[in-house]
């Protein structure tokens, strides 16, 4: 690992900035401890709320007290949970709420920002800034202070690649296109996916638009890439041996591309360096984790549940759970179900059939939050029917769990073909929710397709294990990246520090 070579140039300050959301604060949580543990000064942004559950719900404030160069701060958030907006059903309008979102916080988010950026004393300036990608107020406001901006993207390289995209899709008349008729033709205009994208594999958001929201999102994407492209660095949280010819494409774009992940695995392996080992509690979960599951798993035969989680965000419809949960007791499979309070949008209408509460006391067993790393790792666990968030893709492939993919949203859609179609490591149940696919599609990842599944599974699971060991890829590109940020530092900024487009 790099370590600061010279005492007396100023030491690299690194501000970190994630959207506050489940999926973005927990990578940048760990990229912020990898930087930590090379001994730079590390600030790390988080709203009031979201400080407050992480302070209830983890040992956050412990696990980061041991570096002394780190400090949180927060962002005033007099903005309550329940009038956030939130994703209500299928087609949500991930675009909108995401505008919202970012709009709401931003003036609350600036002063505080300012404060950083334009530091009183040496000591205290920010030499560099980390900004999640949907950020795009920060980076104007590095812009202005002449900071360094590294562009931080929490989705995958073919996710975000396919967002790249979506100017050209859209100027070439693919997008938008009629859902139903068009959802099995494949995509002409996204290179290095021309032989197996469909029109129902692109992002969410590309489905039902109108001419305007078209323009909408055309704008919004070509200001995402062009800040993208004008970063110094553009961090990925994925490994070249898995997303290698996509990262190219990135890479035909973004010149300095650090794909350094997984990030859980790779700050684990890490901690796990130290001379005298560091203690491995690295949750970063805004909710309150249920660890009884694992005792309940204890119980049951080795890959004989199949643990079944959506991630923080997505809702369901009371049919759509309905569904879900029928097949998932027809499949006659133990299963291991998160079902957050808040995961559909209405409330079900009557009473619950009586063979559904049966099978699931015989076989099922519910939690609103799990450890899902530890649930993952556990014996007992043969597979995951997951929303093909890209956090949960990673967690599932180092723990080597094959994958039963429902999309919800925005990359989710790309990642779950990757994971069908390309790394042949899951199946995709993309655009159904029948209690019978689901059922058949669970028995086939925990039995019929088994096999072969968990043969590509364990390649892949492999060589992101390698990835991220001394010497593999990550683990090089992350002590590059360190020593970029300590250059940086010494150069003093954006005027003096060369650019690399
Ligand atoms: N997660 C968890 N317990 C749960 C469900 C999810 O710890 O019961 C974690 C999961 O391990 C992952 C994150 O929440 O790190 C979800 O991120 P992902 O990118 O998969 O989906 P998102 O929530 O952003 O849709």
């Amino acid at each position: 690992m790099a370590k600061m070579e010279h005492q007396s140039s100023p030491t690299p300050h690194v501000l970190i900035f994630p959207l506050p959301v489940q999926g973005h604060v927990t990578p940048m949580l760990h990229l912020a401890e990898l930087l930590c543990l090379a001994h730079l000064q590390v600030t790390f942004l988080n709203t009031n709320h979201n400080h407050q559950l992480l302070t209830q719900n983890t040992n956050i404030e412990a696990r980061f007290s041991r570096y002394l160069g780190f400090t949180f701060k927060t962002i005033p958030d007099d903005w309550p949970p329940q009038n956030r907006p939130r994703p209500q059903a299928s087609n949500v309008n991930i675009m909108k709420i995401l505008k919202a979102m970012v709009e709401g916080m931003a003036p609350r988010a600036e002063p505080l920002i300012r404060e950083l950026l334009f530091g009183t004393t040496e000591t205290d300036k920010v030499t560099c800034f980390i900004i999640d990608g949907w950020l795009s107020f920060a980076y104007d406001l590095a812009k202005e202070a002449e900071v360094p901006v590294i562009a931080f993207r929490c989705s995958s390289a073919c996710g975000n690649w396919s967002y790249f995209c979506i100017p050209q899709l859209i100027e070439a008349g693919e997008v938008p296109f009629k859902e139903n008729e068009e959802m099995d033709r494949i995509v002409c205009n996204v290179l290095g996916m021309e032989s197996f994208l469909r029109y129902r594999d692109l992002p969410s958001f590309c489905r039902g638009k109108d001419k305007s929201s078209c323009d909408d999102l055309r704008q919004y994407f070509m200001r995402e890439v062009q800040q993208t492209k004008q970063a110094q660095f553009l961090i990925l949280n994925t490994f070249e041996d898995l997303e290698g010819p996509i990262l190219s494409q990135i890479r035909s774009q973004c010149s300095q591309v650090y794909p350094i992940g997984p990030l859980h695995a790779h700050l684990k392996y890490r901690l796990g360096k130290e001379e005298t080992p560091l203690s491995n509690n690295s949750s970063s979960s805004l909710w309150e984790v249920d660890k009884s599951c694992t005792s309940w798993l204890d119980l049951k035969p080795d890959k004989s549940v199949i643990y079944v989680s959506f991630g923080s965000t997505t809702t369901f419809t009371a049919d759509q759970l309905m569904e879900l949960w029928a097949g998932l007791v027809q499949s006659k499979k133990y299963f291991l179900w998160v079902v957050r309070p808040n995961i559909i949008a209405s409330s079900l209408d009557g009473p619950i059939p009586e063979d559904l509460l049966e099978g699931t006391k015989k076989r099922g067993y519910k939690v609103k939050w799990a450890p899902q790393d530890e649930v993952l790792a556990h014996r007992a666990i043969g597979g995951f029917l997951t929303h093909s968030g890209w956090n949960s893709t990673l967690e599932s492939i180092i723990a080597g769990v094959p994958m039963l993919c429902w999309p919800y949203f925005s990359d989710q859609q790309v990642n779950s073909r990757f994971v069908s179609q390309v790394w042949g490591i899951g199946l995709d149940m993309k655009d159904t929710c029948d209690r019978s696919i689901v059922e058949k599609m669970i028995n086939e990842v925990m039995d019929e397709k088994k096999e072969e599944l968990c043969r590509s599974m364990d390649n892949i699971s492999q060589a992101a294990k390698r990835s991220i060991a001394e010497g593999g890829s990550s683990y090089s590109n992350l002590n590059h990246l360190i020593d970029e940020i300590q250059a940086m530092s010494k150069k003093g900024g954006l005027k003096s520090s060369s650019s690399h487009q």
